[in-house]
């Protein structure tokens, strides 16, 4: 199964795709993820997409396109994936449908989360992520262990101050809430998640939703 999370940043889409990945047996991918991962080791790719990142701009299509097709030619992926971010232009839409359909897949289910801005904007500016599995948590301090004792830290991110945070919700209304309906005219079959309320609360909506 090949889902789709869409949803502005901070509305917990990280916590659950490897909730979700995990019950599905796929793996979980996501960008973000790939990106700070190439730009921790200093590889080309993650030096170019550093200073979008850094301004909360998104990176190039054919960046994130060719992040896609390595990812989806992984052996772990061959039954499917749960695709985090991945998707945020129309383009990249497009480019999903073409590499998946090659495959003789196609998306199965679009989650779109839905959380009030205001609420958004005070989730992201309490967050930190381990440095190690990226992990986000709400209102722990940096420098704090990792639950998972994986060794990691819980560091801020530079696009979680408030400029970055402000340009990554305005390019989130700008580029990434137009692929939503282009989902709705393509056959995606799109299913609206309340991101409110715990992980736990969240993770029961989505799994009741897809009947997982
Ligand atoms: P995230 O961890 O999902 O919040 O992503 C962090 C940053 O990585 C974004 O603000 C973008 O700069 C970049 N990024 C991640 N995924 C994409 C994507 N699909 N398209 C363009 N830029 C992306």
């Amino acid at each position: 199964m090949d889902v789709v999370f869409l949803g502005a940043p901070g509305v917990g889409k990280g916590t659950q795709a490897p909730r979700l990945a995990h019950r599905l047996g796929v793996p979980a991918v996501a960008t973000g993820d790939v990106l700070r991962a190439a730009l921790k080791q200093g590889t080309p790719r993650g030096l170019e997409a550093k200073a979008f990142m850094d301004r909360g701009d998104l990176v190039p299509d054919e960046v994130i396109l060719a992040i896609m097709k390595e990812r989806l030619a992984e052996k772990e992926a061959a039954r499917g994936s749960v695709l985090d971010g991945v998707v945020r232009t129309i383009p990249q839409a497009e480019g999903l449908d073409r590499m998946l359909g090659e495959l003789g897949r196609s998306v199965n289910w679009v989650l779109s989360f839905e959380l009030p801005e205001s609420e958004i904007v005070r989730r992201l500016s309490g967050r930190t992520t381990c440095d190690v599995c990226h992990t986000p948590y709400t209102g722990r301090a940096p420098s704090t262990p990792c639950d998972r004792r994986d060794g990691g830290s819980l560091v801020r991110r530079r696009d979680d101050e408030p400029a970055a945070v402000h340009k990554r919700l305005e390019v989130y209304r700008q580029q990434t809430a137009p692929v939503l309906a282009w989902y709705e005219t393509h056959g995606g079959r799109v299913k609206a998640i309340d991101a409110s309320g715990t992980p736990d609360e969240v993770f029961a909506r989505i799994g009741a939703a897809l009947g997982v």
